[in-house]
């Protein structure tokens, strides 16, 4: 090539290059325009919106299909118990633990070592189908151990006399030889609430008031769930009351904080099955119709 020529083809590139540019920069607005219309929400027809939502529907994970036979189930069968004849009466499956007439499941809890640990008879008297505290005689308790169980019991308060308060008709009766549901004249009588009857003595006071009078049968009706340890003697569950005092609730699933001390504060020391036992306490309480059930 010479010079002549060479300078002609140099003077062609900026015409080339100025329609590249062109034809760049009308590419570049169709492009845009196309991401522009891409990005725009689409313009439905209200039958195309139903369409859609119909197949958002289908794709929405489907609830369990339940057939109502999946929850029922037949066995084991419950064991058929007949009520008793009327309210209060133990029912079939009960184990009578007092029915005015001996003492043969009862034994004094003052049990002699010196004489193999065979405890004594229970010392309380029997008057009139009524089991009668023999005050100084000590607290009886059932030759059978129990854990969770349903009790009936009845009590009646012996004449105030000149005695008051903690004094007044006192007993006691002790889930598994431990925890203690009071017993005592609630007839005007004044005294510490979480000691009053009806009360999980001094951890508990009853909800409500539902003694009689001082002369009265008094019907109480106990849900017990005994505490459960572990093999290290550590608690797993605690023991659990419910009460009703002459068809009254008036401790209602209450979770006990341990044994019910006198003096101090409750805890738990680990246990099996214990026997049911009654406190005599120095006044002549007096009991009948005691059943109580295995649950
Ligand atoms: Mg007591």
């Amino acid at each position: 090539m010479n010079r002549k020529s060479h300078i002609k083809s140099l003077s062609f590139y900026p015409l080339i290059l100025t329609k590249m540019k062109k034809v760049i920069l009308i590419f570049s607005l169709i492009a845009s325009t196309a991401i522009i219309f891409a990005q725009q929400p689409r313009q439905q027809t209200p039958q195309q919106g139903q369409q859609q939502g119909q197949q958002q529907q289908v794709q929405q994970p489907r609830p369990p299909q339940w057939n109502p036979a999946s929850t029922e189930w037949y066995y084991p069968q419950p064991p058929k118990v007949q009520p008793g004849k009327a309210a209060g009466q133990p029912p079939a499956d009960a184990i009578i633990l007092f029915d005015g007439t001996n003492l043969d499941k009862w034994e004094s809890q003052r049990s002699p070592a010196e004489r193999g640990g065979r405890p004594d008879p229970a010392p309380w008297k029997i008057v009139n189908g009524e089991m009668r505290v023999a005050p100084g005689s000590g607290g009886i308790q059932t030759k059978e151990f129990f854990g969770d169980c349903q009790l009936h019991i009845e009590f009646k308060s012996p004449a105030p006399e000149n005695h008051h308060g903690q004094n007044r008709g006192n007993s006691g009766v002790f889930l598994q030889n431990t925890y203690e549901l009071q017993v005592l004249d609630g007839d005007n009588n004044s005294t510490y609430v979480n000691g009053m009857v009806g009360s999980i003595y001094k951890q508990s006071a009853p909800m409500v008031d539902a003694y009689t009078k001082n002369g009265e049968w008094q019907v109480y009706d106990i849900y017990w769930k005994a505490p459960v340890f572990n093999g290290e003697g550590e608690l797993l569950s605690p023991a659990m009351i419910t009460v009703t005092l002459n068809g009254i609730v008036i401790q209602n699933n209450y979770i006990l904080k341990g044994h019910t001390p006198y003096t101090g504060l409750p805890r738990y020391t680990p246990h099996g099955r214990l026997p049911l036992s009654l406190q005599d306490h120095g006044t002549e309480v007096a009991f009948r119709n005691i059943w109580i059930r295995h649950l």
